[in-house]
């Protein structure tokens, strides 16, 4: 069986054991929890640590290779600035989608009072931890500055994607800046570390299908299903936004800008949506993008390289369109009517705390109650949601990795670097080789 089909199984039979153990015996059930603790979960963290494990080399590899490989510091910058525009306009489009779905279908009239208080409660205590992150989480000038590292190995320690990005961006260009002769052994050891990371992704793809079974198991198992009732219009307007903005921006996108059909993109990209949809998580995705971009697309490294680690940290636009719908949902709950300006404002916002945001689990979170106490909404108010928020970070994740991979094809094929027609006729046999 190809690898791809054998992901999605793992994926349907985690899932489907999960739901089944969840609502018969439950998750507390000594079984469920041996299967739990001795097996679904160290599988999952197995895999996923595996990812982790290279998205610092990998990102600094590809990112200062990507630079050098375009040889021109120009070039970086207009591609580089064809990029940013590609994250802000399809994160700004989300947002306003968001925006208007919530708007026709007004989830907030399903929550009874008694809900809400029930929800306030249950979850208190996990909404003020998120309250308090939120009010050490300052935005503003010194957001753009700490970008830059002051020391890339502690960045590197401490998982900061973005300081990375930029020690690996102007380590790139001063590469391109030295004779060829002195920058050739340095790229060389960039080349293979990279081919290294690539050989160790192939180890993790091989454990995917069992990773992924058991993050899936392990959510499925303990989810509460019976919040998803109490909320059930608000899980439904987040993912009709979400789907909708697969359905036209992207499949747009896909079809008349990239030149592919939708489903076919789809199936090519499989491997990192259920990564993304498994993991929670476009940083622990990225190693999955960039082997989908190399083997199953085809998009030129030098692309790939610069674009998916910036998307994968700055483009959310299933986060943007999740935030737009959440904070005017939790503002009516409370009795917060916004204005039509106002909701100008939340977009704005939704699009700057989605490029802010860390892409890993639950990342948007303490960004988005900074929004809602902006319109006077408690912070603690997210409790109402937080209970159903992994499914939800499920889908939007699955969303933002989905975006990031359009935006590769795209800035390739503009760049005159890639057709369609550079897609493997045969991609599980170009897999199976790297
Ligand atoms: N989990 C999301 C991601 O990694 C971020 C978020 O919306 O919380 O893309």
């Amino acid at each position: 069986m190809k690898l791809h089909n054998k992901i999605l199984l793992g994926l349907a039979a985690g899932g489907a054991a999960g739901v089944v153990a969840n609502l018969t015996v439950g998750a507390t059930h000594p079984v469920i929890a041996g299967i739990n603790d001795y097996l679904a979960v160290p599988i999952g963290q197995i895999f996923l640590r595996m990812l982790f494990m290279v998205v610092i080399p990998l990102v600094f590899a590809s990112i200062t290779l990507g630079v050098a490989g375009m040889g021109d510091i120009r070039k970086v910058g207009r591609v580089g600035g064809k990029a940013l525009a590609y994250f802000f306009v399809t994160t700004a489009l989300a947002a306003t989608l968001g925006l208007i779905v919530v708007n026709i279908i007004q989830p907030w009239e399903r929550v009874t009072p008694e809900t809400r208080v029930e929800l306030m409660e249950r979850f208190a205590g996990d909404a003020s931890a998120r309250v308090e992150t939120a009010a050490t989480t300052e935005f503003g000038i010194n957001t753009f500055v700490n970008v830059i590292p002051r020391n890339p190995v502690q960045a590197a320690a401490g998982t900061d994607l973005l300081g990375i990005i930029f020690f690996g961006l102007v380590f790139g260009a001063a590469l391109t800046l030295l004779p060829a002769a002195k920058a050739k052994p340095m790229v060389d050891v960039l080349e293979a570390l990279n081919e290294v990371v690539i050989k160790i992704i192939g180890f993790a793809m091989r454990i995917a299908p069992y990773g992924v079974a058991g993050l899936i198991f392990t959510v499925a198992s303990s989810f509460g299903f019976d919040l998803l009732t109490a909320v059930a219009a608000y899980v439904g307007t987040v993912l009709l936004g979400l789907a909708l903005h697969v359905l036209l921006t992207l499949s747009f996108i896909v079809h008349f800008m990239i030149g592919v059909s939708p489903p076919r993109f789809f199936l090519r990209i499989k491997a990192a949506l259920i990564t993304a949809f498994s993991t929670s998580s476009s940083s622990a995705t990225l190693p999955t993008s960039m082997a989908v971009a190399e083997t199953q697309l085809g998009v030129p490294r030098s692309i790939y390289g610069f674009t998916l680690p910036l998307g994968a940290t700055m483009c959310m636009n299933g986060t943007a369109i999740f935030e737009g719908i959440t904070v005017i949902f939790l503002a009516q709950i409370f009795g917060v009517s916004l204005t039509l300006p106002q909701m100008g404002i939340v977009v704005v916002m939704a699009v700057v705390t989605a490029i802010g945001a860390a892409g890993v689990p639950g990342g948007s979170i303490p960004l988005m109650v900074g929004i809602l106490t902006m319109f006077g909404v408690p912070g603690e108010g997210i409790a109402i949601v937080l209970g159903i928020d992994r499914i939800l970070d499920m889908s939007r994740t699955t969303v933002n990795v989905w975006t990031d991979l359009t935006a590769a094809a795209w800035l390739a094929k503009t760049e005159g670097l890639w057709t369609p027609a550079d897609m493997p006729v045969d991609p599980d046999a170009a897999a199976t080789s790297a």
